[in-house]
């Protein structure tokens, strides 16, 4: 999960919205802080938690 600090605070991105919605991050001007992988964090855009593959 990226986190973006946006404008109205901090948001939790998935690797799939963040893709898709790329254009809106950099419209809005997001900036990326860091990545985080922990399946209790929920995508602020689609609401999913991220996917980890297991080993
Ligand atoms: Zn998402």
């Amino acid at each position: 999960m990226h986190l973006y600090e946006s404008k109205k605070g901090d948001r939790w991105v998935c690797a799939y919205c963040a893709q898709d919605e790329e254009e809106m991050i950099q419209d809005e001007g997001w900036k990326y802080l860091f990545d985080r992988d922990e399946q209790y964090l929920r995508c602020s855009i689609c609401g999913e938690a991220e996917f980890i593959p297991e080993d």
